[in-house]
């Protein structure tokens, strides 16, 4: 069952915020928020921020000097567990000499007792251990550890909660990021996202909207709409609308110039979104559709409830509505049980489909999922040289679809310096493509900008702005 967090709750840590302010007034107190993992978990640490700016922190540069350091962590991958370990104790020795310094330690892997439980015990200096279903409640928490000098952990249910009028930054005024719905309930059998985020939970779409709104007025231009799996939004609410009405609503917004979404389930992917995205330029020519393998045995190990047949029947489709769309995807390299030959059917699928691009992994095991118990006969090594495999042809696709590219102008919207080349700026088009281009002096992040694409590399573009 939702549970909507409600008005007093969040009045409540409006307080607790203006007492922990009004505790640092006359200090310069510096806070540094270290994320891991996925885009939500990055608005989720946007949201942290807010709250800490309204008690009265700044953002610091460096976890080392700060007075509050927080890592929201991953618990999709293992080496973003690992890491996660490695930075907790490197901040021992800067405990010991500050023990005013806070450090806290969120995020989805909080949610698993296993990695909550050694924090809790390995890292006695940690004063905040808490997952995700409760960041509304940090001011709370911080006020706590500031004036008690107690550690605090909040880790113990993922029941769906929905927390409106939490504080959030947005760290560009042309762009954001807005979660539509948390959780999901698809039960992959190699992901512990389920287990870790709960089930999934739809935000009203007036209250979506209004956020959207509010944006607007501050001069939003494109707006990426997520979740674990986008189609599925709405199914939990009751007379609301659905993921393709709720696109169509947005779109319907004049300030609102691109809207993008991501994650997509390929089984949830209906005729209707697909219909909505043909008729409606507002939405960009670009989806990520993963399909994980190419392999039906595979497939149903993974539990992923689609063959390959019915993933390249939806490509069709999609094609067929949006023919210049860029298709981007995940695949998984080694699931448990895995032959060489049922990897060379993913090989063959990347190969069919051309994907723009691709985010290729070796499988690893998450503690409590079912993969994590299956059979593995295949080492690592042998794995590896399959992945290498894949990055060399997928490298190739990229490049020629990345040539078509070349000589054409594109609209993009002006993303500020490159992060490769001081005297280029940088921008993206409708197809999620990066160019760095050469612009007049006069260019503004945020402006939208025609750029004539001279050269093509791999994974990007290069360009220069039109007259
Ligand atoms: S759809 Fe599958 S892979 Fe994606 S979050 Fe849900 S369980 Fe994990």
């Amino acid at each position: 069952m939702i549970e909507f967090v409600s008005k007093e709750c969040i009045d409540t840590q409006k307080e607790y915020m203006k007492n922990v302010r009004l505790k640092n007034e006359g200090t310069k107190k510096t806070a540094v928020v270290v994320t891991y993992g996925c885009a939500q978990n990055e608005t989720d640490s946007d949201k942290l921020y807010a709250m800490l700016f309204q008690m009265g922190y700044e953002k610091g540069d460096d976890e080392k000097n700060a007075d509050l350091v927080i890592y929201n962590t991953c618990s999709v991958r293992e080496n973003a567990e690992v890491k996660v370990y490695g930075k907790v104790g490197t901040l021992k020795a800067k405990k010991k000499k500050n023990p005013d310094m806070v450090i806290g330690v969120c995020g989805c892997l909080m949610q698993q007792p296993h990695a909550s439980e050694r924090i809790k015990k390995t890292f006695p200096f940690v004063d905040m251990v808490f997952g995700t279903h409760v960041i509304h409640e940090f001011p709370k928490m911080l006020h706590h550890v500031l004036t008690e000098r107690e550690r605090v952990f909040s880790v113990d249910s993922v029941d769906g909660v929905i927390a409106e009028g939490v504080p959030v930054v947005y760290d560009k005024w042309y762009k954001a990021s807005i979660p539509i719905m948390y959780g999901c309930n698809n039960f992959c059998t190699y992901c512990v996202v389920p287990y870790t985020r709960g089930r999934e939970r739809s935000r009203k779409s007036e209250d979506i909207l209004k956020e959207i709104h509010t944006l607007c007025e501050k001069g939003l231009k494109e707006v990426t709409l997520l979740g674990q799996n986008v189609n599925s939004y709405g199914k939990d609410l009751q007379d609301d609308l659905d993921f393709p009405d709720l696109l169509s609503a947005i779109c319907e917004i004049d300030q609102i110039q691109r809207v993008r979404f991501v994650t997509s389930h390929p089984k949830d992917l209906t005729d209707k979104l697909i219909a909505v995205m043909g008729n409606n330029k507002k939405i960009c020519n670009s989806l990520h559709l993963p399909f994980q393998a190419g392999n039906n045995r595979v497939l149903k190990e993974m539990n992923r409830r689609y063959t390959r047949e019915d993933y390249l029947t939806l490509v069709s489709k999609i094609r067929a509505a949006v023919p210049d769309i860029a298709l981007t995807s995940d695949v998984i390299v080694g699931f448990p049980g895995e032959t060489e030959e049922e990897f060379y059917d993913t090989l063959s699928l990347i190969r069919e489909v051309r994907f723009d691009n691709l985010f290729t992994f070796i499988y690893s095991p998450r503690k409590d999922t079912k993969a994590a118990l299956m059979e593995d006969p295949r080492t690592y090594e042998e794995k590896l040289k399959n992945f290498n495999e894949l990055l060399e042809v997928q490298t190739e696709i990229c490049r020629e679809a990345n040539e078509a590219y070349l000589n054409n102008t594109y609209e993009i919207i002006d993303e500020g310096l490159s992060k490769n080349n001081s005297e280029m700026r940088q921008g993206r088009t409708t197809t999620n493509k990066v160019i760095n281009y050469k612009a007049r002096a006069d260019v503004k992040e945020g402006d939208f900008v025609t750029v004539k694409v001279t050269e093509v590399m791999s994974w990007s573009l290069v360009g220069v702005q039109e007259c």
